[in-house]
């Protein structure tokens, strides 16, 4: 947990927690993971699997971490037929690394194998534009593809090394209470006092002050609020394609935008729980 200045202890518990889901998910022919699917959910998937009134606390448990986990990893594609299209997370691109289903798309385009044309191992190129938005097609297409019988593999976004970690785990939940805390913010459409006193005592020039102060209204016309206001951009980052162009990712998590301020005068090296949001920097004063 190196860089991670404070810890809330109950994130970090279910962190670790979770972290036995990934170990579910991740390695499905382990005795444990075949025990358990053998009494739990034996015709479908962990990510279905339901409570039933006999299910011990251990089972509990586990389905009770089972969105942390599942928010947190997507399927790295290898011959697409054990990952849902519409269902499964597979499109690092996409909000949830998901994506709807478009009203007129052919009802049998279900799996992503069938998207493929595995005897000349290559995207069925006319048919992902046909029913995927450009930017969405684009990130498709540059997905490599293996041979039939290689299964697809679920892997952490948060870490290089794909597997899921506690600090993976936490970093998620850390954003996920940022994520709260602006819709509670914004839905109630206050900002604390003495985030403003803060924000206009700063010895900074009017334009970064002004900056900051649009950037807490989610003013910043950035296309992850544009398109939730309805207009019709997509909401991925149009530099790194691989996240929802959100202010917080424009200005600290995206590759582009940790290079910049690493490779700036102060070579500073963002710590992206620490660090992650000028509302919550406010709201730790
Ligand atoms: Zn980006």
């Amino acid at each position: 947990m190196g860089g991670i200045g404070f810890v809330d202890f109950e994130k970090f518990s279910l962190a670790c927690l979770a972290k036995q889901s990934w170990r579910l998910t991740s390695n499905p022919g382990s005795v444990w993971a075949r025990v358990l699917k053998g009494l739990y959910f034996p015709h479908s998937n962990f990510w279905q699997a339901t409570k039933s009134n006999h299910s011990s606390w251990i089972w509990q448990s586990l389905l009770a971490r089972r969105n942390v986990t599942k928010e947190g990893t997507l399927y790295k594609i290898r011959d697409g037929g054990n990952v849902l299209i519409w269902e499964d997370p597979w499109i690092k691109s996409s909000p949830n690394f998901r994506v709807d289903r478009p009203a007129n798309c052919p009802t049998n385009i279900i799996w992503v194998a069938d998207l493929i044309d595995h005897n000349r191992l290559e995207w069925k190129r006319n048919l992902v534009r046909q029913v995927f938005s450009p930017n969405v097609a684009k990130s498709i297409l540059q997905i490599p593809i293996a041979p039939r019988g290689c299964e697809d593999k679920l892997v952490s976004k948060y870490e290089n090394s794909g597997t899921y970690s506690v600090r993976s785990g936490y970093r998620l939940l850390a954003k996920s209470s940022y994520a709260d805390l602006v819709n509670r913010t914004m839905q109630s459409n206050h900002i604390p006092d003495k985030v403003w006193k803060y924000l206009w005592e700063l010895s900074f020039l009017p334009t970064i002050k002004i900056f900051m102060w649009r950037d807490l209204l989610n003013a910043i016309p950035v296309n992850d609020s544009l398109s939730r206001r309805g207009i019709k951009v997509e909401p991925i980052c149009p530099v790194c394609y691989q996240e929802v162009e959100t202010i917080e990712h424009c200005l600290f998590w995206c590759s582009f935008a940790r290079a910049t301020w690493f490779s700036g005068p102060c070579a500073y090296k963002l710590d992206m729980i620490g660090f992650s949001s000028l509302l919550i920097i406010g709201g730790c004063l």
